[in-house]
Formats: structure tokens, C-alpha cells, sequence
């Protein structure tokens, strides 16, 4: 599923294809999709003569900023967004073309058909679902380490559950949480209410940091992702914990593992994110080659 980055990418990319085209009509083949207004047929007349002036972002959702109206887009599990001439053959799984008037079209394909659309008069989309209860924004400037302690340091919940928790942070998926805390040296599992101070702060570091690097690489290509030019990401090669269960830890060589937690795979150095009750013990010895694979396949 893409998290932040590679709704950023996306973000970008669909910046420099579509902003100033206007929509000349339509066409919408999968009704699913389209979550606001009710009627499929409102949803395409309502889009007819206007002009998309950004794209922005809110969380995982994509905000196609038009004049007097914003469509919100979650790409959820596959859903990719294409330019192409309006004489090029249509693929299947493409569910709502955008006809614009220089004759291209911005196609919406989706082959799990989890993907939503929703359109609102512009200003009113953060008012209602699904904008409205999200949470921080990792990647601006109100996003501070007094804010995030704010939002975090409070709940009972484990903390790797807390930062999927898109009420509270939005944006970190299952790939990057894994990552965050692997960098900042803190077990999964522990409350997140009995993070210390310094912990938070560390966390608060490790979260920017690594969506950073992953916006800059332009995300990441893990199953089926490709930015809005058809491009891969490439954030994948920086991973330093996710996906690599049973390699050796690059901090301190002890394997990888992986465990669940709220039912997600979860990648973690046993050494490295200790729990807190190990946390001033010896060092794990346990090396890669005596360990047991206890661990289950569960999904990403
Ligand atoms: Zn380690």
C-alpha cells in the first residue's frame, strides 16, 4: 500500500502532468469508487469546465485542487493514475478517465478496486469524512516534537498500532512505522505511554528522517507501486529493518525478525529495540545461525 512518500511522488509527478488542463468531461465505469456525491452521473456533470489549479496532499489521500471544487483520491492498495492521448487504447481495470480539453486524458486504473474517490465544493473536503479526523503532518512545519509528544506520549495502545493510527499521525504505513522505530532503537511493542522524553524525541527524529530520505529517493516500489510517470520509486534499497528478516541487523549483526503486531508483520532487531524490561541487560547473543524461525508468514 503506499504510504507518505510514494503519495508524494505521485503528488509531484501528477503536479507537473495535469495542473492548468481543464476537464472537458468524465467518465466513470466503476460506480464503487466515487464516495461523494451519490450519483455517479452528478459526479461526472459536476467536473465538466473545471480547471485543476494544484495538487496537494493529506496524509495518503491526494487533494486535486480545482477551481471551486477538490476531488480527495486514496490510491488505497493499487490504484495508479496515468496520462495518456485520448486515441490511446484504454487498459483494462480503468475505471474513471478524466477527458481533458488539449485531447489527453488522466485515467484512474485499479485492479483491487479499493480506491476512492470523493468531491467536494473546495474548503468544505476537511470539514467531513475522510479529511477530518486525520491527524499530524509529518512533512509540515506544524509537524514538532512538542506536538507529536502531545499526540503520542498519552496512549495505552502499543506503539507501533499508535503511529499507524492516522488520527494521531498520518502517512506512516507498515513499511515506514518499521523503519521509524528500528532507527530509533525502540521495541514495537512497547505503550506508547511509557516512552520516556528522549525516546519521543528520538522516534519524533527517526519518523522525519526516514520519510525524508523516502520522499527524496521518490518512495519506494514494494509490490506493484509506480509513481504517476510509470517511474519506480527507489526508497526500497535504503531499507535498513523492513523485509529483511533473518539478515543480519545493520547496527549490530544479530538477524532480523519477524513478528506481529495489531496483526501487521512487523521487521525488529531483537537487540537493538529491546523491550523495556531488557533494555539494561546484557547484550542478545543468540546468533543467525542457532536461532529457531518461529516467526509466521503474515501479510505486509
Ligand atoms: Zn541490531
Amino acid at each position: 500500500m503506499p504510504e507518505l512518500p510514494e503519495v508524494e511522488t505521485v503528488r509531484r509527478t501528477l503536479t507537473e502532468l495535469i495542473v492548468g488542463k481543464t476537464i472537458e468531461s468524465a467518465t466513470v465505469s466503476l460506480p464503487r469508487i466515487i464516495q461523494r456525491p451519490d450519483d455517479i452521473k452528478r459526479f461526472e456533470m459536476e467536473l465538466i469546465g473545471h480547471r485543476i489549479l494544484e495538487i496537494g496532499r493529506r496524509g495518503k489521500f491526494l487533494r486535486i485542487v480545482m477551481d471551486g471544487l477538490v476531488l480527495v483520491s486514496h490510491l488505497r492498495m493499487e490504484g495508479r493514475y496515468g496520462l495518456y492521448d485520448k486515441s490511446d487504447p484504454v487498459e483494462k481495470h480503468t475505471h474513471v478517465i478524466f477527458h481533458f480539453s488539449d485531447g489527453t486524458e488522466l485515467r484512474y486504473k485499479d485492479v483491487r478496486q479499493f480506491g476512492t474517490m470523493h468531491l467536494f465544493p473546495a474548503g468544505e473536503e476537511f470539514k467531513s469524512n475522510p479529511l477530518a479526523k486525520l491527524g499530524l503532518e509529518p512533512l509540515d512545519s506544524s509537524f514538532t516534537a512538542d506536538a507529536f509528544r502531545e499526540a503520542i506520549s498519552k496512549r495505552s495502545t502499543k506503539i507501533k498500532p499508535a503511529l499507524l493510527n492516522q488520527e494521531y499521525v498520518v502517512g506512516l504505513g507498515n513499511i515506514y512505522v518499521d523503519e521509524a522505530l528500528f532507527r530509533a532503537g525502540i521495541h514495537p511493542e512497547v505503550p506508547a505511554n511509557e516512552l520516556s522524553t528522549d525516546q519521543l524525541d528520538l522516534l519524533y527524529a527517526a519518523i522525519l528522517t526516514t520519510l525524508r530520505e523516502a520522499v527524496e529517493a521518490g518512495g519506494s516500489s514494494i509490490k506493484s507501486f509506480v509513481n504517476g510517470q510509470g517511474e519506480m520509486g527507489m526508497f526500497q534499497h535504503s531499507f535498513q529493518i523492513y523485509g529483511r528478516k533473518d539478515e543480519p541487523c545493520v547496527k549490530c549483526g544479530h538477524a532480523v525478525e519477524k513478528t506481529v503486531v495489531g496483526g501487521r508483520g512487523t521487521h525488529f532487531c531483537p537487540n537493538c529495540q529491546r523491550p523495556k524490561e531488557l533494555i539494561n541487560k546484557a547484550p542478545i547473543k543468540r546468533t543467525l545461525s542457532n536461532r529457531s524461525n518461529k516467526s509466521k508468514e503474515v501479510r505486509e
